[in-house]
């Protein structure tokens, strides 16, 4: 019988692992919490070496041709003034590759549901977990008919995030294990319908108060658009309050209220956010553990080493990451595959966990009074007339250089293949 592989989670680096383990011919089963594959969310970017891990997986074209479009980002004065404009790519906060993480989720979803030995259970997660000698058993409790079923399998993924079950019920808790590093910040993703000026630009605001609003465009066709409020600070206490116990309703006072008073189209955002369906907002953690596994369960993604927006690296890293595991998976197909996965891939991503800068990056370019703020306009602006110069005279810019090196190793297993 082939081995059978629970995954919990079909978010991004979910969806890879059981595209990966259908293809080596696993009976994988994923649970997911949400109605359908997790959709929500807003933009993100894929680039190099994440890039070959959705080529490799042949869902590349299509992921082209969801992409978002948006041409660069341009930096805004509360009286709508642009001072700096960057197109896509090289060092612009737009990427080359922009899409809505639903797009992405659902793609992945579609390719890895494609294998006939690949089953998803929607609505249903993981409500306790037993390891013995070899195997591990799981309740699986579905939530419309409050059913709870009980099944076995020879190894568990927790791809669940940063709030990880998994984590949770093989390795204790947050608390226990001591993982959540708080950055310092507060950030909140939603929709509010589209206006001319939203595309094909995304605009960034800033505010003194350590605060950002970006508004990002969604396609061209979308009658959307993005927004990402972003708060550096550590003390809103109505905000954590709220952030705590997920009150939606709580979380979007709270943000009304901090971002209360400023210009620039902020009163539209907050008039829009507060009818938001599509809202997503918390504090920025990173999760660090000392171990990815424990036994036969280990951890992928956010849930094991969420590194926050700050670093740009998370979607990165779970591509990644998700593919080395099932590699190595499909290598030992035992538990002896997450050492060989963590010992290739933790210090790749500890360095990439570094916030730039020593970790001063969120206070440098989210500045606290109207004289830092003024400052840094004036870098951008600067910064732009550079690029545009290196662009003019067709120098490098060094963006080519700016992805870190990684062995994702699917040369090797192409020539296995071939032979
Ligand atoms: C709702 C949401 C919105 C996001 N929006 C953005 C964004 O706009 N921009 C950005 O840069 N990053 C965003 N992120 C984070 C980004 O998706 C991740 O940093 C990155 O893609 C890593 O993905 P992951 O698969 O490890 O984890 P995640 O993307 O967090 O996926 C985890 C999956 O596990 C599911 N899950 C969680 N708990 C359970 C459980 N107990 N049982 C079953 N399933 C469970 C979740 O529903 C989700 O589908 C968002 C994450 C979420 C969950």
């Amino acid at each position: 019988m082939p081995e059978r592989v629970l995954i919990c989670g079909a978010g991004v680096a979910g969806s890879i692992v059981a595209f990966y383990l259908g293809k080596a011919d696993f009976q994988v089963t994923v649970v997911e919490r949400s109605k359908a594959e997790q959709k929500a969310g807003q933009g993100i970017e894929i680039e190099e070496p994440a890039l070959s891990v959705v080529r490799h997986m042949g869902v590349l074209d299509t992921l082209e041709s969801v992409k978002t479009g948006e041409e660069g980002a341009e930096f805004v004065d509360q009286r709508s003034r642009s001072y700096g404009i960057f197109k896509a790519g090289g060092i612009s906060p737009t990427g080359e590759l922009e899409l809505m993480r639903g797009d992405l989720t659902e793609v992945l979803y579609k390719a890895a549901d494609a294998h006939l030995n690949v089953t998803y259970l929607f609505e249903t997660t993981i409500q306790s977990l037993r390891q013995t000698q070899d195997k591990v058993i799981v309740d699986l409790a579905h939530r419309p008919t409050r059913s709870v079923k009980t099944e076995e399998f020879d190894l568990v993924v927790g791809a669940d995030g940063v709030k990880s079950r998994t984590r949770q019920l093989a390795m204790g808790s947050p608390e226990e294990l001591n993982c959540f590093k708080a950055v310092g910040a507060y950030t909140a993703y939603f929709s509010i319908p589209k206006q001319d000026q939203d595309w094909p630009y995304s605009r960034l605001c800033h505010f003194p108060g350590r605060k950002v609003v970006w508004m990002r465009p969604v396609s061209k066709a979308s009658d959307v658009t993005s927004v990402y409020l972003i708060h550096v600070g550590k003390n809103v206490p109505a905000l954590s309050r709220a952030n705590a116990v997920g009150d939606r309703m709580k979380q979007k006072e709270a943000l009304a209220e901090l971002y209360s008073g400023l210009g620039w189209e902020v009163p539209r955002v907050i008039e829009e956010m507060l009818k938001a369906e599509n809202f997503y907002s918390d504090e920025l953690m990173q999760v660090k553990l000392q171990k990815w596994s424990q036994d036969r369960v280990v951890l992928v993604g956010d849930a094991a080493w969420a590194p926050t927006p700050f670093t740009g690296e998370g979607n990165q890293l779970a591509i990644m990451g998700a593919h080395v595991l099932a590699q190595e998976i499909s290598r030992y197909r035992s538990s002896a595959a997450f050492d060989a996965y963590e010992k290739r891939l933790r210090a790749y991503v500890e360095d990439a966990q570094n916030i730039p800068l020593g970790g001063y990056a969120p206070y440098i370019f989210v500045p606290q009074t109207s004289l830092g703020v003024w400052v840094f306009r004036t870098l951008i602006y600067l910064g732009s007339w550079i690029v545009r110069f290196i662009a003019w005279r067709g120098m490098p810019d060094g963006s080519d250089q700016q992805h870190k090196e990684f062995d994702l190793q699917i040369e090797k297993d192409e020539t296995k293949k071939a032979r």
